[in-house]
């Protein structure tokens, strides 16, 4: 049974959420806001264990109540979880919610809703939540997980506490990966790369493509500050548009590490150590200002593939404006 101890860090975050649950003023409706992969599912079910156990021992599960011994009894549950069956969730599913939850919960004190990519919900069922929100019954929650607020109505929004997830630290995801891998130099890249996201992280320990992909950005970075024109645009057409996002951050990332060792000359403040000597290239021939413009440009094109840039298009333009830069330096 998933608890609030089987989250990583975020102490502040937890300590929150668990005085709401033990002082009884858990919201009865809450947005739970994160990117991919920093823990909503897992944050929901160890919010939804904590208010359905019977006894909870300082917000932690008992372990041998009637929740707790199992989610099911003679089958039923009172922990409902919806997700978009299609494209997206509809009407229809809200008002099976709004119909259950008027029903007193059997097995437990309480009943809980978890709604989970609420984005996904068309305006309509965001709508037809409104009326729980506004007269919720007392042993009632609803908790909807989404990446972010854009796809959710204001009207719904300003009715739902909202809780930012937020990040782990680099250092909480590297204690994490620890658990996971022996292998110290892929855990030190892949909390680098993380960006906050546990669930990011493991999928970079686990997946033979970042590796390959980290080469790829490794040898087109080599290929422009040795200004080497025909082998940075082959590098780029390889760039597929799975990989695209990987990509520019392992190659803003090599620069960065060239920026930094420039100023600082402290090998233990680079990201990429094994690729020191390359890094000490690209600082040998380049100042920081050319290095900085670069790293700008590597931006902006990340910025500009979100916003639906053709890929190619885009990774050539990037390759000329970069040679550019480090021709004229
Ligand atoms: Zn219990």
């Amino acid at each position: 049974m998933i608890s609030f101890s089987d989250i990583t860090g975020r102490e502040v975050f937890k300590k929150k959420l668990i005085n709401a649950i033990n002082n009884n003023v858990f919201p009865h409706a809450c947005l739970l806001v994160g990117e991919k992969g920093t823990g909503k599912k897992i944050f929901a079910k160890a919010i939804a264990n904590a208010l359905l156990c019977e006894k909870p021992i300082n917000s932690q599960p008992c372990g041998s109540c009637t929740h707790c011994l199992s989610e099911k009894v003679n089958g039923i549950t009172e922990f409902y979880q919806l997700r978009a069956t299609g494209q997206s969730i509809k009407v229809d599913d809200i008002r099976e919610i709004i119909k259950s939850m008027s029903l007193k919960p059997t097995i437990s004190n309480k009943k809980i809703y978890v709604i989970y990519d609420g984005e996904k919900m068309t305006p309509q069922a965001q709508n037809s939540l409104l009326k729980i929100f506004e007269e919720p019954p007392s042993y009632g929650h609803i908790i909807i997980t989404v990446n972010n607020l854009e796809g959710i109505i204001p009207t719904v929004s300003s009715r739902a506490t909202i809780y930012q997830i937020g990040n782990n630290s680099q250092s909480e995801i590297k204690k994490f990966l620890k658990t996971q891998s022996t292998d110290d130099k892929l855990i030190t890249l892949a909390s680098h790369y993380a960006e906050g996201s546990i669930g990011k992280a493991i999928k970079i320990l686990s997946s033979e493509e970042f590796i390959t992909t980290r080469e790829l950005g490794v040898s087109y970075t080599e290929s422009l500050i040795n200004r080497n024109e025909s082998d940075s645009f082959a590098k780029v057409e390889s760039v597929t548009k799975e990989n695209v996002d990987e990509f520019l951050q392992v190659v803003i990332k090599l620069f960065k590490d060239m920026v930094v060792f420039l100023e600082t000359q402290n090998e233990l403040l680079l990201i990429n150590k094994d690729k020191k000597y390359m890094i000490s290239n690209g600082i040998n021939k380049y100042n920081s200002s050319v290095l900085l413009k670069a790293i700008f440009i590597l931006q902006d094109t990340v910025s500009r593939l979100k916003q639906h840039a053709s890929r190619k298009m885009t990774l050539d333009g990037m390759t000329i404006r970069i040679l550019e830069e480090l021709i004229n330096d």
